[in-house]
C-alpha cells in the first residue's frame, strides 16, 4: 500500500511506525459555522483512508480536533454576542450531526482546544527555553522561524525567500507574508473575556498553531503522559492530513513547533485532499460560494448520493462540485441497490461460476486503493461487475449461494465506500414512496406518469396489485 507524501512529494510505501495501530492526526473543523460541503471532502477523504487501513486489517487511534478558539471563534462569538463555549457549542453540535448523516466513522478522540491550553502554555515553554521563541513588542510571543533550519520543508518554500523579523499575528496569511508567527497572542481589547493567565506568558491565548502540535502529541504520543510535557517521551506518529489549504502556513508552523520542541521527526506521512471547487474557485465560507449540508438536502438530495460525489474523485485531484454530478451519483447509487435488491431476490439452484470473476474484482479494488486510494479504477470494475452479473440474473443463469456470496463482497467493500445502504427497509420505503407517487399521479389522471412510476417498479422487481385497502406491491417471483 503506498501513499503520496506530501513532505517528499512521493509514493512512499505504508508501514505503521509502532505495533500494528496507525496514529492519525486529521485537523478538525474551527466550529463558528456550519461546515460546508467543501470542509466535508476533506473528511469523507480522511474516513475513506481510515477505513482502508481497517480493511488492511489496521488498528486505528485518529485524533481529531475541534477548534473552539480562535480568531473566527472570537470575532463570531463576540458579533453575536454570547459568550464563546455556548457559541462554538451549537456548531460542534452541527459537525457532529452532519458526520453521522454523511456516514463518517467518529475517530478516537475529538480533543477541543480550549481543553488544552495548558500543554500549549508548555510547549511554548519548552520554544522559549530553547531559543525558538521570543516576545514582541506588542507582548504576544512568536515563533522565530529563522531559527528552525527545515523551516519550509512542507511546502517546498526556500529559506533565503524568507524575510527574517517580519511577523504576523493572525492565524491564517498567505505564503507572500511568511514571517514569524504567533504562539501565544497578548490579550487586547478584541478577545473580550476570552483569556488565560500565565505568569511567564502573560495575559492571552493561543494561536492556532500551536494547538494542533499540543493535542496531536499528548494523545499520540507519551509526552504529556505523566502530566507534563516531556519532549524526549514524543515518538514520530504516521499520519497527518488536511486540505491543501492547511499546508501552509498551518503544517508548516505545526512542524516548526513540535520538531524545535521535541528535536523529533513529527509525522511520518503528510497527506492532503485537494479542494472541493464551484465554478473553479475554491468552496469557502468567506467567498460565499459555498452549500451546507442543510441546503443540499433541503433540495432533496440524498445524504449518500453526496457522500458518492464527495468520495469518488480522487483525493489528489480538484473536484468540481455541480448539481448535475450529483445528480449522477443519485443514479449510480440507485444502479448498486437496485443489483442489492436483485442479489436478494435471487432464487435460482444453479448458475455460472463466478469466482474468477469475483477474484478480478477484489484484485482490482484492492489495487487501485493500494496505489494512494484511487478510487475511480475501483468503482469502475464494480459497475462493470454489476453489468456482468445483471446479465447472468437476467438469464437466470446466477445462483442463489453466489448471490448471497457477491452480497457478502459488497457489504464488504461498503466498510471502505460507506454509502451502500443494504437494509430492507430503506428499500422498501423507497418503494413505497413511487407506489404513493404513482396513487397521486393515478388521481389526478396524470396517466403518463403513473405508467412511467410502474415500469421503474417493473425493472427493480416489483409488482403492483389492485385490492380492496388500495394498491398493493410485492417483488416478482
Ligand atoms: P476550517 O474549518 O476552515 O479549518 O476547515 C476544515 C477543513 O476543511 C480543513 O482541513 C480545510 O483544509 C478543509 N477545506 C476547507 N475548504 C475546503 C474545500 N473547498 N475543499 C476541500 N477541503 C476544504
Ligand atoms: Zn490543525
Amino acid at each position: 500500500m503506498k501513499f503520496f507524501n506530501t513532505l517528499t512529494r512521493k509514493d512512499e510505501e505504508f508501514k505503521p511506525l509502532k505495533d500494528n495501530v496507525v496514529r492519525m492526526y486529521t485537523c478538525g473543523p474551527t466550529i463558528y459555522n456550519f461546515a460546508h460541503i467543501g470542509n466535508f471532502r476533506t473528511y469523507v477523504f480522511e474516513d475513506l483512508l481510515r477505513r482502508y487501513l481497517k480493511y488492511k486489517g489496521y488498528k486505528i487511534k485518529q485524533v481529531m480536533n475541534l477548534t473552539d478558539v480562535d480568531d473566527k471563534t472570537i470575532k463570531n462569538s463576540i458579533k453575536e454576542g454570547k459568550k464563546l463555549k455556548s457559541f462554538t457549542d451549537t456548531y460542534k453540535k452541527a459537525f457532529f450531526e452532519d458526520v453521522d448523516i454523511l456516514n463518517i466513522e467518529r475517530a478516537e478522540v475529538y480533543p477541543a482546544a480550549t481543553e488544552h491550553v495548558l500543554e500549549m502554555i508548555e510547549i511554548i515553554k519548552v520554544l522559549i527555553k530553547k531559543g525558538y521563541a521570543y516576545q514582541g513588542e506588542d507582548k504576544s510571543w512568536y515563533y522565530n522561524i529563522a531559527k528552525f533550519n527545515d523551516y519550509g520543508k512542507l511546502s517546498h518554500m526556500k529559506i533565503d525567500e524568507l524575510k527574517s523579523g517580519a511577523r504576523v499575528k493572525q492565524d491564517e496569511y498567505e505564503k507572500e507574508n511568511v514571517a514569524d508567527f504567533a504562539l501565544w497572542k497578548a490579550w487586547d481589547e478584541n478577545d473580550g473575556d476570552v483569556f488565560w493567565d500565565d505568569d511567564e506568558l502573560g495575559k492571552g491565548r493561543p494561536g492556532w498553531h500551536i494547538e494542533c502540535s499540543a493535542m496531536s502529541m499528548k494523545h499520540l504520543s507519551d509526552a504529556f503522559k505523566t502530566g507534563k510535557f516531556i519532549p524526549g517521551k514524543f515518538e514520530t506518529f504516521d499520519i497527518h492530513t488536511g486540505g491543501v489549504d492547511n499546508m501552509f502556513p498551518h503544517h508548516e508552523d505545526e512542524i516548526a513547533q513540535s520538531e524545535a520542541a521535541t528535536g523529533k521527526k513529527f509525522v511520518n506521512i503528510w497527506m492532503h485532499s485537494e479542494h472541493l471547487l464551484v465554478d473553479g474557485k475554491k468552496m469557502s465560507k468567506s467567498l460565499g460560494n459555498f452549500y451546507t449540508l442543510r441546503d443540499l438536502f433541503a433540495k432533496g438530495f440524498k445524504p449518500m448520493a453526496l457522500r458518492y460525489v464527495l468520495i469518488s474523485t480522487h483525493y489528489r485531484q480538484q473536484l468540481n462540485f455541480t448539481f448535475d454530478g450529483l445528480n449522477a451519483a443519485t443514479n449510480a447509487l440507485q444502479r448498486i441497490e437496485d443489483f442489492v435488491l436483485k442479489l436478494k431476490e435471487t432464487k435460482e439452484n444453479e448458475g455460472e461460476d463466478i469466482n474468477s470473476t469475483m477474484d478480478k474484482l477484489i484484485e482490482t479494488f484492492e489495487m487501485s486503493l493500494d496505489n494512494d486510494l484511487n478510487i475511480a479504477p475501483a468503482m469502475g470494475a464494480i459497475f462493470e461487475f454489476i453489468k456482468k452479473i445483471n446479465g447472468l440474473i437476467a438469464e437466470k443463469n446466477l445462483a442463489k449461494k453466489d448471490a448471497d456470496k457477491i452480497l457478502k463482497l459488497l457489504i464488504r467493500f461498503n466498510s471502505v465506500l460507506g454509502f451502500i445502504d443494504f437494509s430492507e427497509k430503506k428499500l422498501d420505503n423507497e418503494i413505497e414512496e413511487l407506489v404513493r407517487e404513482r396513487e397521486a399521479a393515478r388521481k389526478s389522471k396524470n396517466w403518463a406518469k403513473s405508467d412511467m412510476i410502474r415500469d421503474v417498479l417493473k425493472e427493480k422487481g416489483i409488482v403492483l396489485e389492485d385490492t380492496a385497502k388500495g394498491v398493493r406491491w410485492k417483488y416478482a417471483k
